[in-house]
């Protein structure tokens, strides 16, 4: 079957990730994956990516002109209309009004469209994970920031400036909450990220109290604590991480409430780094505190609060679709 393959690209901080997409099936026929080596500016990641887009192209064995178009999700804002990245700020000044759409067609001789990687997650769990047969639904992605799509009758809503879906900017704590990477005072982000699970964790230990994070980070050799030391700290029982992960469930909860109360979607579908690591259980508390918050109480369990199903490859499989959607 030709004309049905998609490249989606999942363009993070860290790493690139390039995959050849069935879009029928959602199905990833080939995939690769290289560091970003942000310093390298613009002109050189694109590079990169470039050859990463060519490796995954390579890996699936589809033939190139059964390729239809490329689909990116960017840590940023951009203009959907003309491929150009506003500002990204995790991979510096030179993304700045940067013509990414038009530079990789000049490169690849087929057609780029871009969004924003949040919402490209959302596309990809709406069409083919978690959020697969739901109409309206809201993705939320909790890592190092927390991020969100939004999907209304079955299409992502961009909002009037494309700047719609900041979930993670939702304010729950005005007066004495902490600073946001934002500017702004108690953000979601800032109460339920995984960064703030690690604040949770180093003031309890600045404070006094005693945790087996330092022995952990001393073993691993790091000195952030990632989504894995967490999980592995709050198996092992420590107090402090749990109190840490206990308080930001509360606040993922009230986030999902405000969510739901806004727009009454079918479905909350939440992923990033720290459900993967997590697990479903990590949920439950979430469910908890949210659906205490529906204003519509009535089969308020109707409203599913479920973990994203297709981990490290909703952003690939999204831009996938957005390009199918967009280019074909
Ligand atoms: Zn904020």
């Amino acid at each position: 079957m030709a004309n049905q393959y998609y490249i989606g690209v999942d363009l993070g901080g860290t790493s690139l990730l390039a995959a050849v997409v069935d879009a029928e099936s959602g199905r990833v026929i080939g995939e690769s994956k290289r560091k970003t080596r942000s310093e390298l500016g613009a002109d050189g990641v694109t590079t990169r990516l470039v050859e990463t887009i060519e490796r995954a192209i390579k890996e699936s064995r589809v033939k190139r002109d059964d390729i239809v178009g490329i689909g990116i999700g960017v840590p940023g804002p951009i203009d959907p209309t003309t491929g150009v990245v506003v500002r990204c700020e995790n991979l510096g000044p030179s993304w700045d009004q940067y013509e990414l759409g038009r530079t990789l067609d000049t490169m690849l001789h087929l057609p780029v469209t871009l969004d924003n990687d949040v919402n490209v997650g959302a596309l990809g769990e709406h069409a083919f994970g978690a959020g697969k047969g739901y109409s309206d639904m809201v993705a939320i992605f909790v890592g190092t920031g927390v991020g969100g799509g939004v999907i209304i009758d079955n299409h992502l809503y961009s909002g009037s400036r494309n700047s719609a879906g900041e979930v993670g900017h939702l304010i729950v704590q005005a007066e004495g909450g902490p600073r946001c990477n934002c500017g702004q005072n108690g953000c979601a982000e800032a109460l339920c990220s995984r960064l703030a699970i690690e604040r949770y964790i180093l003031e309890a230990i600045a404070a006094g109290e005693s945790s087996i994070v330092p022995d952990i980070l001393v073993q691993a050799g790091r000195e952030d604590v990632s989504a894995n030391i967490i999980g592995t700290a709050y198996e092992a029982g420590d107090q402090v991480t749990i109190a840490a992960v206990n308080k930001a469930q509360f606040y993922l909860g009230i986030l999902v409430a405000s969510c739901v109360n806004l727009l009454d979607p079918q479905a909350v579908v939440v992923g990033g780094g720290v459900l993967e690591r997590m697990g479903d259980a990590y949920l439950e508390p979430v469910r908890e505190a949210a659906y205490q918050r529906f204003i519509n109480h009535a089969a308020a369990e109707e409203v599913k609060i479920v973990r994203a199903g297709l981990g490290d490859h909703s952003g690939v499989v999204g831009a996938a679709i957005l390009a199918r959607d967009r280019l074909s």
